[in-house]
């Protein structure tokens, strides 16, 4: 945890499934179903690599260059250019651990959750 070399592809892939399921899956309109196929292959524990990268093609080619992969720099870490990072050791996991996802307690008010367990993320320490 905390290093971004740690987490494969496609647990930073599944980790924005984790995220913002619905609304991938609204904008897929027709092939919405493939984001449900990554969702029920992580939660049975399965191989989610390919349905992933279906999902990351068809997301592609609604026009978001960034498919699935593309937005892991995105959610990892709340720095902003000039506002020196404020020291910060709580966050919430998800809580099956499927993906790579992590909501820093401070930059949220509600309990986050995670939309491929369909429970709220766990709260956890930094050591
Ligand atoms: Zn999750």
């Amino acid at each position: 945890m905390g290093s971004e070399a740690a987490s494969e592809p496609w647990q930073d892939g599944l980790a924005l499934v984790c995220e913002q399921a619905d609304r991938i899956r609204a904008d897929l309109g027709e092939s919405g179903g493939l984001v449900d196929r990554v969702v029920a292959g992580a939660r049975a524990g399965h191989d989610v690599k390919e349905p992933l990268d279906a999902l990351h093609q068809a997301i592609m080619a609604t026009g978001d260059v960034l498919g699935v992969y593309g937005h892991s720099a995105r959610h990892h870490g709340p720095a902003v250019a000039g506002i020196p990072p404020v020291p910060m050791d709580v966050v919430y996991l998800c809580p099956d651990g499927h993906c790579s996802r992590y909501v820093w307690a401070e930059d949220t008010v509600e309990v986050p959750v995670c939309r491929i367990a369909g429970r709220a993320l766990r709260r956890d320490r930094l050591p």
